[in-house]
């Protein structure tokens, strides 16, 4: 749907400047994200870290001509002849202002989710139950906050016959919008769950915030077996009718009568408003059970036939909700997003592959299945994806499927092929020929997406070391925040990441405009610039032999030393380098590498102002401690030394050098030596290095049971006999060893994995590229899953076991570990 900029401005109460008759269809919050410039209207968003009022210039260049500030730019008339400035007090409250205002234009049923767990899924599910029959418009992947809801709100369209729209609030206060913006009709709350809970004061505190979505819905759906939640709502005074679920209360509107759990499929019969009923549902978990409750009893009281519901239930496909990124076959990256295709997430997928730093001239193509219900004709369906994916730089499309083969002459790219099915696709030259190509795989399962996928990705080990990109964001989000906005940001990402994988780890942490990266060595940097990363980054270790590396590829040496110092001099001098920016360390304590404080700092002086090769950029020490409140006194002599030093240092030059101190856990504990920059380790990759606990999982190493044995008492296992079993036992072998990084010290029953959630000690020794665990109190199968560390076992589990800390065992993970990059 599109506005003229007049009613937008109207809509928002804005005060407008500028007079040129436009139409906004797009809207824009992330300037990287543009698409189509003259159609979308960009709000000048504000946060601790950023202000999207910089990026005016550049995306008025870009096209943009409509925006919404708060400060309208000086000389618009001049600088900005042809644009639109649509004032307001708080451009976020004006987003969502518009978009509540849009929503008020439908009348259809629409549902609004909220609860810790399971909104994705049951949004999606409800997705699949319904879409066969109607046109559902629903939130982005999960797309659920204070910005995503007015983002998913704006996708109502005129062919839009019912909206789901997830809600994710994290504070008190925070639903209210959410709900005006959504409206919900339906409103459904999944379940309570213990997430967010250090900003709410009690559970009942955390459930009447969420439970304020109810207010004015038609229908309030909900678990009735939940006595948090029962009591909240028996205070609360809801207009609504009550849809809720229970497998205790007969009376209750959904009562599920029983669930029986077979091998692959769980079988429920209920009793929905007196009248009984069944379907089967092809999992048996118990979040996907009760999630189905929620779906069934929504479309009953849509009016889903029983029958009808039941082959629906029947056919549900698991939610995917993860955007992996893998090593593919034949120098390919593959970006497997199986979300279900639709125009949408196509668009938040294809901007990812965008914003992806690569290699120049690696070929984009995208291989994509029918759209299927999104109720746009097909031609201008397929009109609009070819002109996404052209804009967002796809230069070869596969479409799979009959309907998208059908309109191949919309899809208007270099090179595009059609195939009927994915068997033709895997028979085709056009599968044969792809290499070193970045594909985006994009298509429902039911196309055979999945099979696809497992044969375009690289085969290695069964191992792999999950990596959860969210999760980093979420973590440097979380520094940030408690940095004051001006403080520049080192992020260290030496050791290969800390073992997530530096390159991957660099295209997300450039993505979200870091000021620093740092590496350990020139060739790390040098893989990261060929990788096309183009942040500044600092080397921590510069080898004498690879000062050319740091020259060509603009890399930043660290120096420590007088030796250091003189040799880089004559190598830039002799290159004709002049303003190279080097980095000056300090040793106040570590006793590690630096100049000292005192003794060095008028000579160092001194020999930078005789020459012009090298600048002084920054300078920087490091702390021995901060993670450790009994080396507080330790810390301030630390930095004491330092502060005098540098501020020595900045005094002799007239270009302003960067001080910086703190680590991760000084950043946290010692805010006040924020200076002009901190350097982020360990805490980016989620781990509190001063608590040690979870901030949020970014590695999870992962494995799987590659055969099951049972081994009777008196029998050992692995090497040496070391271990003598006490009972009859069952006994997995799983493919990890210490060659990839589990340490042999572990075994013996010193620590455990996870078997479908449940701890299984090492039994034995460890052997090289095995390890036997011992799983006889756990139901499990071979080819089950098995969590060494993370998302259920912090890693500083197994660096206690190691007496040891998590850095060690983090960057000990080998190389033939198979890295896996994903996004929720
Ligand atoms: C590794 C490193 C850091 C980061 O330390 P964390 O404890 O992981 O935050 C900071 N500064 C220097 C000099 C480092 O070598």
């Amino acid at each position: 749907m599109t506005y003229s900029i007049e009613r937008v401005a109207t809509l928002m109460g804005a005060h407008r400047f500028g007079g040129c008759e436009t139409e906004v269809r797009f809207i824009l919050t992330d300037s990287r994200s543009l698409c189509f410039p003259e159609e979308t209207l960009f709000f000048a968003l504000r946060s601790a870290r950023n202000d999207g009022h910089r990026y005016i210039p550049e995306l008025y260049a870009r096209g943009v001509r409509n925006f919404v500030v708060e400060r309208v730019p000086e000389e618009t008339a001049e600088r900005y002849p042809e644009a639109n400035f649509l004032q307001v007090l708080s451009t976020r409250k004006a987003l969502q202002r518009l978009a509540e205002r849009h929503r008020d234009e439908f009348t259809i049923p629409v549902v609004g989710i909220t609860g810790s767990n399971g909104k994705t899924m049951v949004k999606e599910w409800l997705y699949q139950l319904l879409s066969p029959g109607m046109v559902v418009t629903r939130s982005p992947r999960s797309y659920n906050s204070q910005i995503g809801v007015p983002l998913s709100v704006w996708l109502l369209n005129r062919h839009s016959e019912i909206g789901v729209f997830e809600a994710g609030i994290s504070q008190k206060g925070e639903m209210r919008t959410l709900r005006d913006i959504i409206q919900p009709t339906i409103a459904v709350l999944t379940n309570l769950g213990t997430a967010h809970q250090e900003n709410f004061a009690s559970q009942e505190e955390k459930c009447r915030e969420k439970l304020r979505l109810f207010k004015d819905a038609d229908v309030m759906v909900y678990n009735a077996d939940d006595e948090t939640v029962t009591a909240v709502m028996g205070e609360q005074h809801f207009k609504g009718e009550t849809l809720a679920w229970s497998r205790k209360d007969p009376s209750a509107a959904f009562f599920i009568e029983q669930t029986e759990k077979g091998e692959t499929r769980t079988r429920v019969s209920y009793i929905y408003k007196g009248e009984a009923g069944s379907y089967e549902l092809p999992f048996i978990d118990e979040a996907s059970t009760v999630n189905s409750f929620v779906c069934a009893a929504i479309c009953l009281h849509l009016g889903l036939e029983a029958d009808v519901l039941a082959q629906r239930m029947a056919r549900l496909e698991p939610v995917a909700m993860r955007l992996e990124v893998k090593e593919g076959q034949k120098g390919c990256t593959l970006i497997n997003d199986s979300y279900n295709s639709d125009i949408n997430s196509l668009d938040i997928a294809l901007d990812f592959m965008n914003r992806r730093p690569d290699h120049q001239g690696r070929l984009r193509t995208l291989i994509l299945s029918d759209i299927q219900q999104s109720g746009i004709p097909a031609a201008r369906l397929y009109t609009e994806v070819s002109a996404l994916a052209q804009k967002r730089g796809v230069e070869k499309i596969i479409g799979i499927g009959t309907a998208i083969t059908a309109a191949r002459k919309h899809i208007d790219v270099k090179e595009a092929h059609f195939f009927r099915s994915v068997d033709d696709f895997i028979r085709s030259e056009a599968f044969h020929d792809l290499h070193d190509e970045v594909i985006l795989l994009k298509g429902a399962r039911s196309f055979g997406f999945d099979r696809l996928a497992e044969l375009l990705v690289r085969k290695v080990h069964e191992t792999t070391l999950e990596v959860n990109l969210t999760a980093l964001v979420d973590n440097l989000n979380h520094y940030r925040s408690l940095m004051k906005p001006r403080t520049k940001l080192v992020c260290m990402i030496k050791a290969d990441g800390y073992g997530a994988g530096a390159v991957e780890i660099a295209k997300t942490l450039q993505d979200h405009r870091v000021d620093y990266l740092a590496v350990a060595v020139a060739d790390e940097g040098a893989t990261l610039r060929r990788n096309g990363i183009t942040s500044n980054i600092i080397v921590m270790n510069p080898e004498m032999t690879a000062f050319k590396t740091l020259f060509d590829h603009d890399l930043e040496p660290e120096v420590y030393s007088f030796r250091l110092l003189e040799a880089l001099i004559r190598a830039a001098e002799r290159e004709g380098i002049t303003g190279f920016p080097v980095h000056i360390k300090l040793d106040t304590g570590m006793h590690r590498l630096g100049f000292h404080p005192e003794d060095d700092i008028d000579r160092l002086i001194a020999r930078l102002h005789n020459q012009n090769a090298l600048i002084p950029r920054s300078v920087f020490s490091h702390f021995v401690g901060a993670d450790d409140d009994a080396f507080d006194a330790f810390s301030d002599l630390q930095f004491s030394r330092f502060d005098r030093a540098s501020r020595l240092i900045q005094s002799a030059f007239e270009h302003r050098i960067l001080r910086h101190i703190d680590n991760s856990a000084g950043i946290e504990h010692f805010p006040q030596r924020q200076l002009d920059m901190c350097r982020l380790g360990l805490g980016l990759y989620g781990i509190d290095p001063r608590t040690g606990k979870t901030l949020h999982n970014v590695c999870t190493l992962r494995t799987t049971i590659l055969q099951l044995r049972r081994v009777k008492a008196g029998e050992t296992v692995g090497y040496s006999r070391r271990e003598r079993l006490e009972r009859d036992s069952l006994i997995a072998a799983i493919p990890i060893g210490y060659a990839d990084g589990l340490n042999r010290h572990l075994g013996n029953r010193r620590c455990h994995c996870l078997v479908n959630g449940l701890p299984a000690p090492y039994v034995g020794n460890i052997c090289m590229d095995v390890a036997m665990i011992d799983v006889t109190d756990i139901a499990c199968r071979e080819g089950d899953r098995v969590e060494i560390f993370g998302d259920a076992l912090p890693v500083t589990t197994l660096s206690a076991a190691l007496d040891t800390i998590p850095y060690e065992v983090l960057t000990g993970i080998s190389n033939r570990v198979n890295r896996v990059y994903f996004q929720d």
